[in-house]
């Protein structure tokens, strides 16, 4: 028997974590307790005489193909087949903001595609065919910026709830809206309060010199002002929202102070942090490394618990942390998603929507789009990926955004060392406050 491969060993002040990266069980104990352990491991008639119980009991220590088989089983359960059950409707590729950070690069910025209600309502159809299953469902209305697109948006809704009504959209039908929030008026917040299972996404980067140091009108003035009015609309008719918050180095020192302005000047309660991801040629002005963004986030995230405000970025790692499941992708364009450009074409991802890679032009009716080289998003987890074979993070990391490791390194199955490097701070975070009531 032997210590599995899987077993790392994190020392923390007084105490050791052991940590299996496939099992994700952790045991704490006493750096006296390790050293023991250590020993015990040294000793060449391998009796372990004096080592935990809990270290077979966990899996720990393992007969020497125990290792293989979990693997085996790992990548089993990568190839179980996914369910499509969220749907990004782009009704426009315009946009009123020239964020500095914005990923939908200049490529087709001459286009700016508008969608019809025709190529909605086909949409709207085979999303409400192919999801009769029991998991959630989400319809989200993208872009650019989608409320440029109002009417369109507003029928659209309209028709996903005479569907949900006729039974054509299984219910409920989560909805939302990401928008960078300028366009929001008391008429527009007021109609949209009326629709059950609809929440809106605001871009928010934090405090004014933030937020306009980023967000900014195509003439150059900062965006601010607009957007904090929306919260307070929102506000105002109680209307169900989170403010996404992307990281960057415009922002990444502050987040924590970002986090109280948020939360207590602005009374925000649902909070989202956003990585930062290339544009196509892989770079972005605001890029910002890893191991700040995970310091800058797990900060914040402190705070923002102790408000009890939920966020969401550091939940997909918590989850799987805590309930002990392994989490293959860190993304649903891994078989669970499909994106619906304004033209009608649909791929998997939103990041390709410039480009329009990997997006088909006859799959309106059957979203049949997990072929070719869009094969790969089902494929590539870290699970499989040789250079994530020896990381602690293969359990929980879920290899970060697809698009980001293709357009950073031009390899799908190569991991991408700015996400890498946030998901060792997370992990280091989570090892560290391990129970639940803390993190
Ligand atoms: S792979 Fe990346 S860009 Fe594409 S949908 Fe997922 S998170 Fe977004
Ligand atoms: S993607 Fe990076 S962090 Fe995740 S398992 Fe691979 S090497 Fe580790």
């Amino acid at each position: 028997m032997n210590l599995s491969r899987f077993v790392y060993r994190y020392d923390l002040d007084g105490t050791v974590c052991l940590f299996h990266s496939l099992l994700l069980k952790k045991l704490y104990m006493s750096r006296e307790e390790w050293e023991r352990v250590e020993h015990s491991l040294s000793d060449k008639t391998r009796s372990f005489e004096g080592v935990p119980a809990d270290l077979y009991r966990l899996g720990f220590i393992v007969e020497a193909d125990e290792d293989r088989r979990l693997r085996a089983l790992a990548i089993e359960r990568l190839a179980e087949p996914k369910k499509i059950h969220t749907m990004f409707l782009v009704v426009t590729e315009d946009c009123n903001f020239r964020c500095r950070c914005c990923y939908e690069s200049n490529a087709r910025k001459d286009m700016h595609e508008h969608m019809s209600f025709e190529i909605a309502k086909k949409a709207i159809d085979t999303f409400g065919r192919i999801t009769q299953h029991d998991l959630p469902r989400t319809i989200l209305f993208y872009g650019g910026e989608p409320l440029i697109e109002y009417p369109l948006v507003k029928k659209s809704l309209d028709y996903i709830y005479e569907m949900e009504e006729h039974k054509k959209i299984k219910s409920p039908c989560f909805k939302s809206i990401t928008t960078n929030g300028s366009l929001l008026s008391e008429k527009i917040v007021k109609e949209l309060k009326n629709y059950e299972n609809l929440s809106i996404g605001l871009s928010l980067d934090g405090m004014e010199k933030h937020q306009n140091s980023n967000r900014v009108y195509p003439n150059g003035h900062g965006t601010y002002k607009d957007v904090a009015h929306a919260v307070r609309l929102l506000e105002k008719h109680d209307m169900e929202f989170a403010v996404i918050c992307t990281v960057g180095r415009h922002n990444v020192a502050e987040l924590d102070s970002i986090a109280k302005h948020f939360v207590l000047d602005m009374g925000i309660k649902n909070v989202a942090f956003n990585l930062l991801i290339g544009r196509e040629d892989g770079s972005n002005p605001l890029e910002v490394s890893g191991d700040i963004a995970a310091r800058g986030i797990t900060k914040a995230y402190e705070f923002l618990r102790s408000q009890d405000c939920y966020e969401g970025r550091m939940s997909r790692q918590i989850i799987p942390f805590v309930e002990e499941k392994l989490y293959f992708f860190d993304c649903d364009a891994s078989g669970q998603q499909v994106v619906v450009t304004p033209d009608g074409m649909v791929g998997p991802c939103v990041g390709f929507i410039s480009s329009r890679r990997g997006f088909l032009s006859d799959k309106l009716d059957t979203f049949d789009i997990y072929q070719g080289e869009n094969e790969l998003f089902l494929k590539a987890s870290p699970i499989v990926m040789e250079d994530c074979q020896e990381c602690p993070c293969i359990g929980i990391c879920g290899g970060g955004c697809h698009y980001n490791r293709l357009v950073k390194t031009g390899d799908s199955y190569k991991p991408e060392k700015g996400f890498c490097n946030y998901a060792h701070g997370v992990l280091e975070w989570m090892i560290k406050r391990l129970e639940p009531a803390k993190i």
